[in-house]
């Protein structure tokens, strides 16, 4: 199952994440064919949505108008990972991080005139220029402006030297819904301050379900979050991606049960039998959620082994009874094992959630293993 060289990378490890850099190329590459002639923005916040920053640095060169993350500190740690290309940083940025962006060259979202002439000055000063977005609240009543603020602001930013407008966007509020009609309203909104500022060049409305769902919504660029790593958004068209994260580890003991001998906090689950259970070393804290606790299922030895009592911050336990396995056996919780394979989709269904949230809360201290073709590329953080 693990290439040779990943069986011997792992083979220290109790826990780690896969990304699967092949996967992803191949993803940008059928997205791009999918919304062209619109380009794409990846969207990495939130550590890629769990994939890790070496992400980023692996998206810059695949052919993307550029990345986006949530704030300013977020595009700082990119410039800090040595991402040089295009970054925005999407929602509300303060007055303290004015100097960041300057120096970092972040793209913002420039909600104020205040901000604006901050950002200008601060520009100035330096000798160069800030490129900002202005953003259209057109119903998700999330971040934003209306069409009115919106046109007076950008015609005010546009007079200010050492600040360039260059996009003008908005945000989706039911865009994976069966029902477009919200997102018709909102396009319409959206379509009055474009034809009110047509001499921005750059617009943008559409995450992955929009992008992929609704031609006429894709304007200049689409910015593509979950599908880039694999996940389909409900009622939207599979461009041919496939998942780029598996979440791994190596069984960490195996113990044997008598009848009526109970594991984990509480004793929950008891055996019925002489049993076998194993001990799986990732926990709650790791984003594995405690709902999964009697619930759950992972991989080993290319089988769905259910989970047994409750899942700890570091650990939880699995019914192997029968199955041969020891101390070291490689566990896959999130991905595939031989012909089975376990989704985002399907852990955020048993956990009441959506697989955005089961991928981005995945923990900071799982080890994150870069694949091409088999092959590590990059560790994060190093071994
Ligand atoms: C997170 C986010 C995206 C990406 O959404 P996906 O559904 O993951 O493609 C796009 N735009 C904004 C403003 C976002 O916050």
């Amino acid at each position: 199952m693990l290439s040779s060289e990943l069986s011997a990378v792992s083979s220290g490890l109790n826990h780690w994440i896969e990304v699967d850099l092949g996967a992803l190329e191949s993803n940008v590459q059928a997205l791009r064919q999918a919304v062209q002639p619109s380009g794409l923005i990846g969207v990495v916040k939130a550590n890629a949505y769990g994939h890790g920053a070496h992400t980023a640095l692996a998206l810059q060169g695949m052919g993307l108008e550029g990345l986006a993350v949530a704030w300013v500190s977020e595009a700082v740690a990119l410039r800090r990972a040595g991402v040089t290309c295009r970054v925005l940083a999407m929602e509300h940025v303060t007055q303290a991080e004015v100097a960041a962006v300057v120096r970092d060259e972040i793209e913002v979202c420039c909600h104020s005139l205040a901000l604006g002439k901050l950002l200008a000055l601060r520009a100035q000063q330096s000798g160069g220029s800030v490129r900002v977005h202005i953003k259209v609240d057109t119903g998700l009543h999330r971040f934003g402006l209306s069409v009115n603020e919106a046109v007076v602001l950008a015609e005010a930013l546009r007079l200010l030297p050492g600040i360039e407008v260059v996009g003008l966007w908005t945000h989706m509020a039911n865009a994976d819904e069966p029902d477009d009609s919200f997102s018709d309203a909102q396009n319409a909104v959206f379509a009055a301050a474009v034809e009110a500022l047509p001499w921005i060049p750059f617009r943008h409305v559409a995450n992955s379900a929009t992008g992929l769902r609704r031609s006429a919504m894709r304007y200049e660029g689409v910015r593509v979050g979950v599908s880039l790593y694999g996940v389909v958004p409900d009622n939207t068209p599979d461009p041919g991606v496939r998942p780029v994260l598996s979440l791994r580890a190596r069984v960490a003991r195996v113990v044997q049960l008598q009848r009526g001998e109970g594991v984990s906090y509480g004793l929950e689950w008891r055996a019925d039998g002489p049993s076998e259970a194993g001990l799986i070393p990732v926990g709650y804290a790791d984003g594995w959620r405690r709902s999964l606790g009697n619930r759950g299922e992972v991989l080993i030895h290319g089988q769905r082994v259910p989970m047994i009592g409750r899942v700890c911050m570091d650990q939880f336990l699995v019914d192997v009874t029968g199955m041969g396995v020891v101390e070291g056996d490689v566990v896959t919780l999130l991905g595939s094992d031989g012909d089975e394979t376990m989704s985002a989709a399907e852990i955020a269904g048993l956990t009441g959630t959506i697989p955005w949230e089961t991928l981005a809360t995945l923990g900071r201290r799982l080890p994150r293993l870069y694949l091409r073709e088999g092959v590590v590329e990059a560790v994060e953080p190093p071994l």
